[in-house]
């Protein structure tokens, strides 16, 4: 038979079924996969004096003697070589009868494996062995392994797919592999396998992983340019905006009793000024924006989200607010209705606990257009939504919801612009790879009169201290969070349920306080009358499980107790503690957590102890995980990367400046030299893209 590069793996010769199981572990489905398996590196052959100690290590030999040796471990088989620069014994714990008579006197073979003493001399224990090797291979692959796949038997597979002169065929253009001076890729393939020189293998490699990077890059070019094509062009000035910032300004100032602002003294930051022009410029051209707006907690997104909105109500078409929980949703209602209002925007919330009369109420205000602003979670993407003319979409909090869910809110109308929020900062790099297709804004700068945060990590033996200083905040008429993981006692796993310490603490240590209790199986209303007793002061001390995660913003609250930090993550810790920095004054977040800890978790609480800036804690948290976790479940519905670490800010940027060009000059691939581009697009990513187009 002869193979195909999109063969099942399972049908090279000597594969099977079984094998091509194990295979699929290591990413290996198809003939292509294999011959695409990166080698971690190579064995050269080494003369027996130049072999090293305790090194994986190649060698060829005549055999010169052959014999069985008692050992405390056994019976084992002996074999002893010499090239004649020197000797190495072979030792063969497993061994079978028929095996050893292969073993004759004077035979030269090749044997592979780590090189030990015995005695005074080198031996290998167990080598791979070689009979009649050929000659020419100087370097020999090892590849990563999958239970009983050994390197012979991968090499032996490859050769079989080598074997049958198949036909391997250049996807990328010429006037590319010219100028970045990559070997074509039936070269680098045969090199990654065979290389004469590591120097081969190495090119091999770079051409692999450029080509990897480039498709992934070339979907994300032509997902931005497609997205870029058609867009609403919003109407130049921002009355709407202005009213609103004067608002805010009064607003401001009637709170002076609290702060010591003066009249008229908030002004959006330098960073805030910048993004908020970003975005407006987009809204204004005719191309349609799809922007991700990143900044650390409590940097004051949320007033860039409005001021947008208003840009897009002003020219007519309703705009919409998605955040991932109820409580987040209720809370941008409740503030947004603070101010809009008075300037005479109508706002509709739109959550699933609300009442069925209340839901038909505001689905009906949203078709005919009635409300402007609408606010809620991803009830807003259920098919009985319809709006009469959205043209503008933020979406709080990114990392909670997928790019499908993206897409389906944007379907909801022809071709609205895209906000995208985001206080899970992602390194500038890697930002570019996965959201690609998105221009991206960033708030570098936290408002003035941010309070600080103490963070302090403590053993759970020492708890009363942070109850202490829980006190002497509460003495001070502020208030605190106390957070716990779960909401009910697990039997699997000993941790403290907030229901069962509410009732501890309200009736123990805080009976002098009012105490309140938030979490996810709280109905609606029992969740918006928390939320507001604790805004208005009215409870003191808020236990809470994650609920409060993201947005809340409470400038009173200034200590935080977080029991089993060890069980959050460091994004999800530091989300956490941002909601203290909205007050003015310094507050306190300790992190408590059982004495014994895995190394991962202590190194998570060291960071987030000693680090405040979102942005390096996130570059910690991408090292402590690696990307892939840190990227999630997330579908991006991308290539994935094999060979090319997605770390590799150097590469990345090298190829996306590459791709976009070829796009922007060639946006549909139709110039001689990028045919062969489109050809690849076509026939291998086809259904990635379709995919991508969100159709
Ligand atoms: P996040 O970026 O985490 O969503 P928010 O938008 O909720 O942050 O803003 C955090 C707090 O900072 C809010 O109380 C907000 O009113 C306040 N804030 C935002 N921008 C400014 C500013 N330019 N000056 C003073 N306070 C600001
Ligand atoms: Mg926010």
């Amino acid at each position: 038979m002869k193979y195909k590069v999109d063969t099942p793996i399972q049908y090279l010769k000597g594969v099977g079924p079984e094998a091509a199981k194990v295979f699929k572990n290591l990413g290996v489905e198809t003939v292509e996969d294999l011959l695409t398996l990166a080698p971690k590196r190579y064995v050269g052959k080494n003369l027996i004096k130049d072999l090293n100690l305790n090194e994986e290590s190649r060698t060829v030999g005549r055999i010169i003697n052959t014999g069985m040796r008692r050992t405390s471990r056994g019976l084992i088989f002996a074999v002893q070589l010499s090239d004649g620069t020197g000797t190495i014994n072979l030792s063969f714990f497993n061994y079978s009868k028929k095996a050893t008579s292969n073993f004759k006197w004077n035979k030269l073979i090749e044997v592979e494996g780590i090189v030990s003493f015995w005695g005074r001399n080198l031996q290998i224990v167990n080598p791979t062995v070689t009979f009649s090797p050929p000659d020419e291979e100087k370097f020999l692959p090892i590849y990563p392994l999958s239970q009983r796949l050994t390197h012979k038997y991968i090499r032996k597979v490859v050769r079989t797919a080598f074997a049958n002169d198949m036909k391997i065929s250049e996807t990328l253009p010429s006037h590319i592999l010219e100028k970045e001076k990559l070997p074509s890729r039936e070269e680098a393939i045969h090199n990654l396998h065979f290389p004469q020189e590591l120097k081969f293998a190495n090119l091999a490699r770079q051409r692999l992983e450029f080509e990897e990077v480039f498709w992934f890059q070339i979907l994300l070019a032509l997902r931005k340019k497609k997205i870029k094509k058609q867009g609403i062009k919003f109407e130049k000035g921002s009355e709407l905006a202005r009213q609103f910032y004067e608002t805010l300004r009064h607003n401001q100032s009637d709170k002076k009793s609290k702060s010591s602002k003066k009249n008229g003294e908030f002004k959006l930051t330098n960073a805030q000024r910048r993004v908020i022009w970003e975005i407006y410029k987009d809204m204004e051209s005719d191309s349609k924006m799809n922007r991700l707006l990143q900044g650390d907690v409590g940097s004051g997104k949320t007033i860039i989200a409005i001021l947008s909105m208003l840009k897009a109500v002003e020219s007519g078409y309703q705009a919409v607010l998605m955040a991932p929980t109820e409580v987040l949703a209720e809370q941008h209602y409740f503030k947004l209705s603070r101010y809009l209002p008075k300037i005479g925007i109508k706002l509709g919330l739109l959550i699933g606990s609300l009442s069925a009369q209340d839901k038909r109420k505001v689905k009906e205000e949203i078709k005919n257009g009635k409300a402007q602003i609408i606010i809620g979670t991803h009830a807003l993407i259920e098919s009985s939504v319809t709006f009469k003319n959205l043209g503008f979409i933020v979406i709080d909090e990114q990392h909670k919801f997928g790019v499908v869910q993206r897409l389906k809110l944007a379907k909801k109308s022809k071709s609205p612009d895209i906000l995208v929020l985001t206080a899970t900062p992602i390194p500038r790099s890697l930002a570019l790879t996965i959201y690609g297709d998105l221009d991206i804004s960033i708030i570098d700068e936290m408002p003035p009169g941010v309070g600080e945060i103490c963070t302090k990590w403590i053993y759970a033996n020492k708890i009363q201290e942070a109850w202490k200083l829980v006190k002497s905040e509460l003495k001070q008429g502020r208030q605190c969070y106390i957070v716990y993981p779960v909401i009910d006692e697990s039997e699997k796993l000993d941790l403290k349920a907030a229901q069962e310490e509410y009732e501890k603490l309200s009736t123990g240590i805080f009976k002098d306080y009012e105490v309140g209790l938030l979490h996810g199986r709280l109905n609606r209303k029992e969740k918006a009358k928390v939320m507001k007793d604790f805004s208005s002061g009215k409870l003191n001390i808020l236990i809470a499980t994650t609920v409060i995660e993201v947005g809340i913003d409470i400038p009173n609250a200034s200590c935080m107790v977080i029991e089993h930090a060890e069980r959050f993550g460091l994004s999800q810790l530091h989300q956490l503690r941002g909601r203290l920095r909205r007050g003015k004054t310094k507050s306190h977040c300790i992190l408590i957590s059982p004495k014994k800890l895995g190394g991962i978790a202590k190194e998570r609480l060291n960071a987030i102890e000693k680090e405040e800036d979102g942005f390096k804690l996130a570059e910690k948290d991408l090292e402590l995980r690696g990307a892939g976790e840190f990227l999630g479940t997330r579908q991006h519905g991308l290539p994935e990367l094999k060979l090319a670490n997605i770390m590799d800010t150097q590469l990345l940027s090298r190829v996306r400046n590459i791709t976009f060009k070829i796009i922007e000059n060639d946006p549909r691939l139709e110039k001689p030299e990028n045919k062969i581009i489109a050809n690849t697009v076509n026939y291998r990513y086809r259904e990635k893209f379709e995919f991508l187009e969100g159709g």
